[in-house]
Formats: structure tokens, sequence, C-alpha cells
């Protein structure tokens, strides 16, 4: 059995849902009462592959939104009761989706394995970024070209560089892919030096430098929401991966020769019929996911029960070729750009 762990992506939105849930008691209650809320299992799914291996999973919404961030104890609170809740429900693997996977690894929640009479067996979860990683990087190679880019000559540019995601990105792109040449983005220098030296590759810029270089953006940083990008200092074209959460860089490039990927999300062949990706907001919610969620499910298909991405920066080449192979053989591609993209010169 699989199981996902996820959140809504604001307060005001987590409202809603409560109440098309008919979770009325929460629904109405102020953010205070929502610090206090339990993990919600809010729907059981049975799925068959691409390949007819059928496997039943669930979805856990941990009842903690964005807001909460600053709340430290909060945050802690609601990741491990959302995981207390799906050991005990008996599930295999389960992937800690949104902010969950970064509270668990930033706050440091190794040391909480006790809660309550559960001793949390971390074999049992995944953070699904090694699958995450692998579709960006599908994503990137299938894309690029599509809207006139050579990989070969073209500058990528990697915002957030050092994190888990983008490290194994970074990994990918200097071993596995031909491009022109890599640049590193993040804010702490230290992790910057050490990744360029164990990359053997790769220019170290700040933000404002590598815009205007780059003819590729991969973003897998959880950049501020009021961070404004002058249209005007990007090449064109340009591509743009989406990986953050939430995703809000496509607002911000209409109508510009700028093509903005949702980066991590993949869609499966069939149609699920599950409600939970509407709660997620994908285009096609009966179809598509984030990659870290499919990471469970595909884990579940290859029964491989192990927690396959856990801690931060190890992730492997070997891992994203398993994960990447097993990801297509059951079903499932990475999005790419609309097929008729608008272009503006
Ligand atoms: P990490 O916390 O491991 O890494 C974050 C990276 O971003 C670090 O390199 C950090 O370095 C950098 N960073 C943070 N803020 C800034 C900034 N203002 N400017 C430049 N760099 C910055 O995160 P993960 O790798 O686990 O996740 C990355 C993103 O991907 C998150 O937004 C996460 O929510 C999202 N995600 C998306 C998924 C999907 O869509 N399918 C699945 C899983 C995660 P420094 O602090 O030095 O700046």
């Amino acid at each position: 059995m699989f199981g996902l762990i996820g959140h809504s992506t604001s307060f005001e939105d987590a409202k809603r849902k409560a109440s098309l849930l008919g979770f009325d008691h929460i629904a109405d209650g102020d953010l205070d009462v929502w610090c206090t809320a339990p993990p919600q299992l809010v729907e059981n799914v049975e799925v068959k592959s691409a390949i007819g291996i059928s496997i039943e999973g669930s979805y856990i919404d941990s009842c903690f939104v964005p807001e909460m961030l600053s709340r430290f104890k909060t945050a802690r609170r609601k990741v491990l009761n959302a995981m207390e809740l799906a050991q005990k429900k008996g599930i295999n693997i389960t992937a800690l989706g949104g902010f969950t996977s970064i509270i668990f690894e930033n706050f440091n929640l190794l040391q909480h394995k006790q809660i309550r009479n559960t001793s949390l067996e971390w074999e049992r979860f995944t953070t699904g970024n090694t699958h995450t990683a692998w579709v960006i990087c599908r994503q990137l190679e299938m894309n690029a070209p599509k809207i006139g880019i050579d990989l070969k000559s073209a500058t990528v540019a990697v915002v957030g560089a050092t994190g888990d995601i983008g490290s194994a990105v970074c990994r990918w792109l200097i071993n596995k892919t031909g491009i022109g040449e890599l640049l590193l983005v993040a804010r702490q220098k230290e992790p910057l030096d050490s990744l360029q030296k164990e990359l053997d590759g790769g220019t170290i810029k700040n933000l404002d430098e590598a815009l205007p270089e780059a003819d590729i953006v991969v973003w897998v940083a959880s950049m501020p929401k009021t961070m404004e990008i002058d249209a005007n200092n990007l090449k064109q074209p340009c591509l743009m991966i989406d990986g953050g959460y939430p995703k809000n860089l496509d607002e911000k490039f209409q109508g510009n020769n700028i093509h903005v990927v949702k980066g991590g999300i993949v869609r499966f062949f069939n149609d699920i019929g599950w409600n939970m990706m509407e709660l997620a907001e994908m285009q096609n919610p009966q179809r598509e996911m984030f990659a870290c969620f499919a990471e469970a499910m595909i884990l579940e298909f290859e029964k491989c029960h192990t927690n396959f991405s856990w801690g931060r920066n190890n992730i492997s080449l070997e891992k994203m070729e398993f994960i990447g192979a097993a990801s297509v053989k059951h079903g499932f591609s990475a999005i790419g750009l609309d097929k008729h993209p608008k272009v503006l010169a």
C-alpha cells in the first residue's frame, strides 16, 4: 500500500477545501484551530499500472498550511502526526509532499522517532525527491529543443543548486547531458563551493548575474511570492522549469517568448479515479500529480519498500536511472509545454 502526505497551498485554500469535503468543524476555524487539527485520511484509491500491476493507496492531509512555517513546534507536530497516521494505517511507503519533506529535514525530525506509543519506521517514508529530480531533467531535455534551444550550446542556471533536488539535477546535467554551461545559484557560499568541487564543474553566480545569461532556468528553491523578475533581463527564448512549490512563475511571464513548464509534475497514462489532485489544483487532476507522490506509487508497483529518497544531497545517478525507468514502465510521463506554445518575439 502507498501513501501520500500533502497539504494545502494556503490557509484560505485549506478552509475552502475542508468545507467542500464536509469537515465543517475546522473549515470555519481560525489559524489557531487549524494548528491543533489532527491529520485526516481524505481518500483511498486503487491504481493499475501500464503493465497491469494493481496497488492500493491513501491520501493524508497533514492539516499543515504554509502560514504555519514560522510556528516551528506546530509545523513539526503536523508532519510527525501525519507520518504516525500513515504508519498506523499500515502503509508501506508514503511520500512526504510539498513542504513536509523540507520541514522534516530542516527541523531535524529524525530525532523525534517516538510519537506517543508509535515508534516511526523511517523505511516506510520517502521524500520523493529522486523522482522529482529525474522528471525535471527529462522536462529540460524534452522541452528545450521544442523552443529552439540547442542543449549543446545552452547555458543552464539551477536556482537552488545546493538543495536536495537541485544538487541531483546538477549531477545529472553535468554527467548525463552535454549542456554548454551550468550556473550554480543559491545564497550560501560554502555549500556552493563544495557542490562545485563535487561536480568538478559549474560556475557560481548570484541570481541577478545568472538570469540574463541563462537559456534555461531550473527553479528548485522556494522563492518568495513577492520576488520580481524583469522579463526584459532574460534571454529569449528562455525555458523556465518551475520546480519550486508553490508554482507561480507562469503568472509572471505571460506574453513573452519565455516558456514556463510546471516542473516535477507527471501524467499517468490512465484516469485514476481519485479526487485528491483536484485539491492540489492540477490541470488534469485525474492523471496529473507531483512527481514526489508518484515516487511512492512507483516504489509500491516495484514492491520496493524502502526510504528510497532520504536525507539531504544523497541522490545518486543510479537511483535516478532506476526510478526513471520504473516511472516510464508503469505509465508515467513528464508533463511538458503545450503543443503550440505562444511565441511573441
Ligand atoms: P532544499 O531545502 O534542499 O533546497 C533549497 C535550495 O534553494 C537550497 O539550495 C537553498 O540554498 C536555495 N534557496 C533557498 N532560497 C533561495 C533564494 N532566495 N535564492 C536562491 N536560492 C535559494 O529543498 P528541496 O531540494 O527539497 O526542494 C526544492 C523545492 O522543490 C522546494 O520549493 C520544494 O517545495 C519543491 N518540491 C517540488 C516538488 C514537485 O513539484 N514535484 C516535490 C518536492 C519538492 P540557500 O539556502 O543557500 O540559498
